[in-house]
């Protein structure tokens, strides 16, 4: 049970001041409002306040100071380490914001910060427009541009933090700033891969590119049996792709019985999956190599609906599920990296769980690494390890198995790490100073500025001096 010594009075006085619902452990919506998407994470916040916009936050984050509260903030709830929770203090929720407004002459959207990238999406479609945005559309504008944001559109127009043009927040004294390339400079830098360390976005002000209605796309399964062969074709063929392509590969049981024969679902299989932005037609020429590298066992590759293409995923990855996910940025595919990813792909003791292989550089690599903090653009490859389970007595293999993995891959690594695949919050200074190098300093001098008593400290924080 949470326990949060303030007074009722106090809290009546901070309900009457904001617009939105504030939810205590008594109130029946509480179990709800607590829950997040991975349901490994079961967190008794003390209060939780849904704001309906910037002067909730503000109110929010002074009710925190003032009572020196331990501050979740929530966006789209999708941290796997469930950081948008906490037990005992307060959570600022901001799901209920979930505005977006296109200005489709200036090819830019106004976001607010507790919107999803379906809800993006959705918007600036209607003008032919997109940001790169993530694989997954229920998943929030927020977490994932502060950490980067690796999506279908990475290699030619970059992260989602590439594509930013100004952010306003909250900061830890309660100070509503902008923060853009001509205001407050280092902090929107900081703020660019840094995470949420430096206080409560209300809203992101994104550059938008023409992109579809309708885009090329590759789907295509393989037999696990393959897997080592078509990794090896496969890293040649995106070292020379063109930036319009951007693709992942993951490999596991993956056993959905409405896409495969049923004599194959129950066996090992992988996936190359990605886009091409821009005309379809070219795409699909582009693309149709991905689908020849050995026989499929199913291919749905096509031209489709941009916004179908960002929900493809979306059944596999339902809300109350068991996760455990991490990453590793990879120096190449070298033939025993390659061995490595297909052993660890037929040990997992999931069927849903996967090892994945994101192909980075592109945009991503054409931005200076002192452009913004985001730590992950000198790698050609991202391993991500996820363990997707349901049964909770398999907590501990499904986690160690992820662990294991990471420790055995590290030799094909620098030991970095993308930090919105961050597995549980842990405090690991060490991986932080690693995985951001030389701008760690930079962000510890940020932090000392914006946020000296580490209010946000839920993050994967970086721990003012
Ligand atoms: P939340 O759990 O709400 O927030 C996570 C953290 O972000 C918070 O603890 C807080 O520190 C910070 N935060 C959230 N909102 C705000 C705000 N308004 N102001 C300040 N700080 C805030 N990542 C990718 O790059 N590409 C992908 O394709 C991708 N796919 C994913 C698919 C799924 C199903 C999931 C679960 C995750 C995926 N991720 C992906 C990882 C994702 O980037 C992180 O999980 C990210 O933290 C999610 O953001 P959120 O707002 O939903 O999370």
């Amino acid at each position: 049970m949470a326990r949060l010594t303030i007074g009722d009075e106090q809290i009546e006085r901070f309900r009457a001041g904001v617009r939105g619902d504030v939810i205590r452990p008594v109130d029946a919506a509480y179990d709800d409002a607590r829950a997040v998407w991975n349901g490994m994470i079961d967190k008794y916040p003390g209060l939780i306040v849904r704001c309906r916009g910037a002067a909730d936050v503000i109110r929010a984050v002074e009710f925190a100071r003032q009572n020196d509260l331990r501050v979740a903030v929530r966006g789209g709830g999708h941290n796997v380490a469930g950081t948008a929770v906490c037990d005992d203090g307060l959570v600022i929720d901001l799901s209920e914001m979930t505005g977006v407004r296109v200005d489709p002459d200036e090819r830019t959207a106004w976001v607010q910060g507790g919107a999803t990238w379906a809800d993006v999406d959705h918007e600036t479609q209607a003008f032919g427009l997109a940001t790169p945005g993530g694989v997954v559309s229920d998943t929030g504008v927020a977490g994932l541009t502060l950490g980067g944001g690796l999506g279908h559109l990475r290699c030619r127009y970059g992260l989602s933090c590439d594509n930013l043009v100004s952010v306003e927040l909250v900061t830890a004294t309660g100070e509503f700033l902008t923060a853009s390339e001509d205001e407050n400079p280092d902090l929107f830098w900081g703020l660019r891969g840094g995470g949420g360390n430096f206080g409560v976005v209300t809203g992101f002000e994104f550059d938008l590119h023409p992109v579809g209605p309708d885009v090329a796309t590759c789907l295509v399964f393989y037999s696990g049996d393959r897997l080592a062969e078509v990794l090896r074709a496969y890293r040649e063929f995106v070292l020379e792709a063109p930036d319009e392509i951007s693709t992942l590969v993951f490999a596991g049981e993956l056993p959905d019985e409405e896409l495969f024969p049923a004599e194959r679902v129950h066996e090992g299989k992988f996936a190359i999956m990605g886009c091409y932005a821009g005309p379809a037609s070219e795409g699909e020429r582009v693309l149709a190599p991905l689908r020849e590298f050995a026989d499929p066992i199913a291919d749905f590759s096509g031209t489709m609906p941009y916004t179908d293409f960002q929900r493809v995923l979306d059944e596999d990855y339902p809300e109350g599920m068991r996760y455990y996910w991490k990453s590793l940025y990879l120096d190449g595919l070298s033939e025993s990296a390659i061995d490595r990813i297909a052993y660890w792909a037929e040990t997992a003791p999931s069927p849903l769980s996967t090892v994945d292989v994101w192909q980075l550089g592109g945009a991503i690599a054409d931005v200076g690494v002192e452009e913004s903090s985001f730590a992950g653009r000198h790698a050609p490859f991202l391993l991500g390890v996820e363990a997707n389970w349901e049964d909770p007595e398999t907590d501990a293999a499904n986690v160690e198995w992820v662990r294991d993995c990471l420790t055995d891959m590290q030799q094909f690594s620098d030991g970095s790490v993308y930090l919105n695949f961050p597995g549980m919050l842990e405090d690991n200074d060490e991986l932080m100073e690693t995985t951001f190098g030389p701008a760690y300093e930079r962000l510890v001098a940020l932090k000392d500025e914006y946020d000296p008593t580490n209010r946000f400290s839920l993050n994967q924080n970086i721990k003012p001096t």
